[in-house]
């Protein structure tokens, strides 16, 4: 018997576990349930055809990847036993254990997973949709541009180049400086580093959010000779015109808005919760889904988890971090099943490989508080230095880790921390 009120809705169907989104996070959870115990009736709710390996999209803007390397049809990655509902959910009723399609469906469910990732706010920047892939304008974080920063760093002789970093959170925090490198290195190696100038303009206040890691990322600054500048915030963009307006909040709380004139402009975008999940009664104040940052589940309601972009949780948004989430996530909704005992804890792990030259990588690996929490000894592969092993490991190791490992319940490097704690109801 489904714990859901009929007076209130007709039910359409019905799932044991309902997972909302089929990203990086909703397939892996999907495939470590499905490995847990393969007779779940487990449902992926996600209108996209494709399924892409963002993570990659750095290395296709530095000419490394190809595009058609990080794509891969959504139909090829749902695990074998799962079902796929090909539509997008627009609202939450956690009061009744359902939620409702775009299509006016409502599904039920014993179990709710929640991952849709997170919003790419391109019109927050004012004329920035229309000037996108035109004029030097890309970004490396829409799959159809990547291609064209790589093809606009070969292109440039001369000029300014900038690069944007809007306010946090936003994924990969690193990916802003991965362009910014992997362009300076291309330009520095054919010799035209002088006659372009090269500027960073960070909304924030730090290189990178752990420490650590910043020495190593200030050497290239000064390598390059790039202009580095923060507190500046990209709020508008002139494609023809090529002018990027910028606002600058001073020491004093007082605003200042400043033009600068670009030959390719770099642009990350500002970032938020999805529509839908900002306003459901899942959202915190700032509009993520709320959930306990050790067992990811929600902090109302106990039958629904949250992991990937989209949760409040303040690690890294990385793949790296849904790798991690996804078996604590199973294993807890098995809990909550009733088919295991120990809850799983996360703690807080996400990963940042930052591509300072073509063939060497600043490897950034952290749990809560920023944490140092690398993979590998220090005389293997030391994160804090620009090493060719994490450049490697990035080109080589992380695609098939991911195809193949995260995507198919493997848990390779991902193994569950189990708690002596029994669930609270
Ligand atoms: C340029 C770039 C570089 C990056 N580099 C790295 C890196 O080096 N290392 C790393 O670990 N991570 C990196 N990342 C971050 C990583 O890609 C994300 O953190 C990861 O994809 C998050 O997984 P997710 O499942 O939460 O979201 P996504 O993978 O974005 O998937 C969300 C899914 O939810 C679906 N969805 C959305 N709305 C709905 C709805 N209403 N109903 C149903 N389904 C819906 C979408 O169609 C999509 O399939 C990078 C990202 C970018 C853009």
């Amino acid at each position: 018997m489904r714990p859901i009120n009929p007076a209130l809705r007709a039910v359409n169907g019905s799932h044991q576990v309902l997972i909302v989104g089929g990203g990086a996070a909703g397939i892996a959870v999907a495939a470590s349930l499905m490995s847990r115990d393969s007779h779940l009736d487990v449902a992926i709710i996600d209108p996209a055809q494709l399924h892409y390996y963002q993570p990659g999209w750095t290395l296709v803007g530095g000419g490394v990847f190809s595009a058609e390397s990080t794509v891969r049809s959504m139909a090829s990655l749902i695990p074998k036993g799962v079902t796929w509902i090909r539509n997008a959910v627009s609202q939450f009723e956690p009061d009744n254990n359902a939620l409702v399609l775009d299509d006016g469906r409502v599904l039920a469910y014993d179990q709710l997973i929640v991952c849709p990732g997170l919003k790419l706010d391109w019109a927050a920047i004012d004329g920035l949709p229309q000037a996108l892939g035109n004029n030097g304008v890309t970004s490396n974080y829409r799959y159809d541009l990547a291609p064209y920063t790589w093809q606009q760093v070969q292109q440039l002789r001369q000029g300014q180049a900038l690069f944007s970093q809007p306010p946090m959170p936003i994924k990969c925090a690193g990916a802003p400086q991965k362009a910014l490198y992997l362009s300076c290195d291309h330009w520095l190696r054919h010799g035209r580093l002088g006659a372009i100038n090269a500027s960073f303009m960070n909304a924030g206040g730090v290189l990178f959010g752990v420490a650590d890691y910043v020495p190593a990322l200030m050497e290239y600054i000064r390598k390059y000779a790039i202009d580095l500048n923060f507190g500046h915030n990209l709020v508008a963009v002139d494609g023809p015109g090529k002018r990027a307006t910028f606002v600058r909040i001073l020491a004093d709380g007082s605003q200042q808005t400043l033009e600068r004139a670009f030959d390719l402009l770099h642009v990350v975008p500002p970032q938020c919760a999805p529509d839908f999940i900002r306003h459901s009664p899942l959202a915190d104040a700032a509009g993520w889904i709320d959930v306990d940052p050790g067992s990811l589940r929600h902090t109302r309601f106990v039958n629904i988890h949250g992991l990937g972009d989209a949760t409040n949780t303040s690690n890294a948004k990385t793949a790296a971090a849904a790798r991690k989430q996804a078996p604590v996530v199973a294993n807890n909704v098995l809990v909550a099943l009733k088919r295991l005992t120990r809850l799983a804890e996360y703690d807080g792990y996400g990963s940042c490989p930052l591509t300072v030259e073509r063939g060497k990588i600043v490897l950034a690996e952290f749990t809560y508080g920023g944490k140092l929490a690398p993979s590998f000894p220090n005389w293997l592969l030391d994160g804090r230095q620009p090493t060719r092993r994490a450049w490697w490991l990035k080109e080589r190791l992380l695609p098939p880790l991911y195809w193949r490992g995260m995507l198919k319940g493997h848990e390779w490097l991902a193994q569950p921390t189990l708690t002596m704690d029994t669930p609270k109801t």
